[in-house]
């Protein structure tokens, strides 16, 4: 790692553990030390893997969040300038006003005191101005916050980018070749977080993530929809490619079981694939992939089924 990256990565890195800690808080009181250590080295297992395996620019990632927050920085520079400016003049009209030979005569109350009333309105005008500010601001980091592709946990792309990228691909009146998504759900996922606790459930979300991700060529792309749901957006093949990547991805879950305090968890999945048709939009390519998942489920899981 370069130094340069060393800085987006530590602010990566606390975006992520406070996420990890959000996720937790919001399930339990206390967080024992055992269980707060586990955290920090999964924020920084997760953060490292994915720069490695190359699924994280930094550099891209960082630059975009600082164009964001450079952005708000000025917006607040320029108010608090602003408000410097209007303190600035009162006080300089409180000065005039002491300088004036006749004040040294005689103390002009009513005088003094409209001042004041200025003085306190225009606080108070500053005080809504900075609280209208404040809430711009967090608007706009929320925004920011939502403009960022990627899923946290998983380093999946969001369902925010799921609906900008597929609205971009079906408003093509046709297309040059073949494309089929795989809509993905964990079975029994509930059982798994159950019995082994969200902590191990988290883990296995960023398992089976990593598992589709190696499983997929360039130009594939994988998204978590929810929960345990993924979709993944194959491009460039046909029916028999779609149905055989699928196949290995059955294959791949079957084959390797995340390890969550030396045990083994078994982990299957459940497939629906659907073409991606001219007429498509992303309403109709999600309910047809969910008839496909659905079957998949009802058939007894840990399968794939198809809606062509
Ligand atoms: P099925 O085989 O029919 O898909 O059953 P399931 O248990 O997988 O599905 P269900 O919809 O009943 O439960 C999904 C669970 O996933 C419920 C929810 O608490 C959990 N979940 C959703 N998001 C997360 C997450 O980010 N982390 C963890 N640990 N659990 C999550
Ligand atoms: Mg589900
Ligand atoms: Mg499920």
């Amino acid at each position: 790692m370069e130094s340069t990256q060393i800085h987006p990565f530590l602010s990566l890195f606390c975006k992520e553990l406070s996420f990890h800690l959000e996720s937790v808080s919001a399930r339990q009181k206390v967080i024992s030390p055992g269980e707060f250590a586990e955290l920090v080295s999964t924020a920084t297992k997760e953060i490292l893997d994915s720069y490695l395996d190359g699924t994280l620019d930094l550099q891209e990632y960082y630059s975009s969040m600082r164009d964001g927050y450079k952005e708000i920085a000025i917006k607040s520079i320029g108010s608090f300038a602003q408000s410097n400016k209007i303190i600035e003049g009162i006080s300089d009209e409180q000065n005039d006003l002491l300088g004036c030979p006749e004040t040294h005569q005689y103390i002009d109350f009513s005088s003094i005191s409209e001042k004041m009333c200025d003085l306190q309105s225009h606080l108070s005008g500053e005080v809504i101005r900075a609280n209208e500010t404040i809430k711009t601001l967090n608007d706009q980091v929320r925004e920011l916050e939502l403009t960022t592709t990627l899923d946290p946990l998983t380093k999946a792309f969001n369902r925010h980018a799921l609906q900008k990228h597929f609205t971009e691909l079906l408003s093509k009146d046709r297309f040059s070749h073949e494309m089929f998504i795989l809509m993905i759900d964990i079975d029994n996922f509930k059982l798994i977080n159950d019995r082994y606790g969200h902590i191990a459930g988290d883990k296995v979300l960023i398992f089976a993530s990593k598992l589709l991700k190696k499983a997929l060529r360039d130009g594939d792309r994988l998204y978590r929809f929810g929960g345990e749901e993924f979709v993944i957006l194959l491009n460039r093949t046909d029916l028999e490619g779609a149905t055989l990547v699928a196949t290995r991805l059955l294959n791949l879950s079957r084959q390797n079981k995340p390890l969550y305090q030396n045990e083994q968890i078994s982990v299957t999945l459940s497939i629906g694939l659907t073409p991606i048709r001219d007429d498509d939009t992303i309403d109709t390519l999600i309910q047809r992939s969910d008839i496909a998942l659905y079957r998949a489920k009802k058939s007894g899981k840990d399968r794939l089924e198809m809606e062509i």
